[in-house]
């Protein structure tokens, strides 16, 4: 029997939120050790993977001029790991469309990188399993784990090493980005001077255990009150308008915000979906924001959309 090789391959990858982002010690590494909550939401990247005769990358979509079309792109980068572990070239040619806002703390190039793995094993029918997929992830990227992975989740180490997290129900979001983003490892230096100019050192890693039971229970309010972000801080003082963006969210009747991982995205829980219209409306007329979107989580991780 003939068998068919598809000519393409889609994959929507999700956004993620950090509801508790907890800030360790500095490792040998370079890396800071992590305790995280991660939620994927409904913000979405569409990465297409086509045959071709070498690896080329194009982007569109929202802020799409900030994203390398190269091989620096992350989903390229999968690409050339994924096929040196197949022995095969990586011969795709790699079309992403941002719905993920770049460079916002939301993971939008891990995102795209774990889109491209999963794509790739499908275009290139290889025998990958779902472990083996998770770890060339986590050699990609901290955050790649979670892409594929979804839903809500606990990290720990650089947050690449996950346990699921019981939540029940949807909560509801309401999404506030920036025209200009925020270089993650800038952030964190910045937190490290803080630290260093407070004579302070990071605080204890503790488990988020208020959160994961308001989780479990499904209750918004006891969500908020829980969600923590340790990079809050370094992400205001390399970007002090966010402070005015956080108050305009909570002004608008949200039950509160937090920077989204290191930022500069705010994202502000709501009671339920009509709240987080009548919030998303009102930001938007406050003119703090570049782009303000609904969103709802948990949803699943990276998934091949033409099957
Ligand atoms: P994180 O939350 O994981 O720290 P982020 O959401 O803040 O990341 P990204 O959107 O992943 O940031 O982009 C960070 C930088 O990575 C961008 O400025 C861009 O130059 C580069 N980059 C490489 N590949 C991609 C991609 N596929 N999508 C977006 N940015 C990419």
């Amino acid at each position: 029997m003939l068998s068919v090789v598809p000519r393409a391959v889609v994959v929507r990858v999700p956004a993620k939120i950090n509801l508790h982002l907890g800030v360790g010690d500095l490792r040998a590494d370079g890396y800071h050790d992590l305790l995280t909550v991660f939620h994927a939401v409904s913000l979405t990247d569409v990465v297409r993977l086509a045959p071709a005769e070498e690896l080329t990358v194009s982007v569109r979509g929202d802020g799409a001029a900030g994203v390398p079309a190269d091989a620096s792109n992350l989903a390229a980068q999968a690409a050339v790991v994924l096929a040196r572990r197949a022995g095969i070239e990586p011969a795709v040619h790699i079309e992403i469309e941002k719905g993920i806002p770049v460079a916002g703390g939301m993971a939008g190039g891990s995102a795209d990188a774990a889109a491209a793995l999963l794509g790739l094993t499908r275009l290139w029918r290889l025998d990958v399993e779902r472990s083996e997929l998770m770890s060339i992830a986590a050699e990609l990227g901290s955050d790649v784990p979670f892409s594929l992975q979804g839903g809500t989740a606990v990290g720990h180490g650089r947050g690449e090493r996950l346990t699921p997290a019981l939540s029940r129900g949807e909560l509801h979001w309401v999404i506030a980005a920036s025209r200009e983003g925020l270089s993650t490892p800038a952030v964190y230096r910045e937190l490290d001077r803080l630290h260093a100019e407070r004579g302070s050192g990071p605080a204890e890693l503790e488990p988020p255990d208020a959160l994961l039971s308001a989780l479990a229970a499904g209750d918004p309010e006891r969500v908020a009150a829980a969600m923590r972000n340790d990079l809050q801080p370094a992400a205001i003082s390399l970007r002090p308008a966010l402070r005015r963006t956080l108050r305009a969210g909570i002004d608008a009747g949200a039950l509160t915000g937090i920077v989204s991982g290191s930022g500069p995205t705010c994202v502000f829980i709501c009671s339920d979906a009509s709240h987080a219209i009548g919030v998303a409306a009102e930001l938007s007329g406050a003119g703090v924001a570049s782009a303000v979107r609904t969103a709802s989580g948990p949803v699943a991780g990276a998934r091949v959309d033409n099957d």
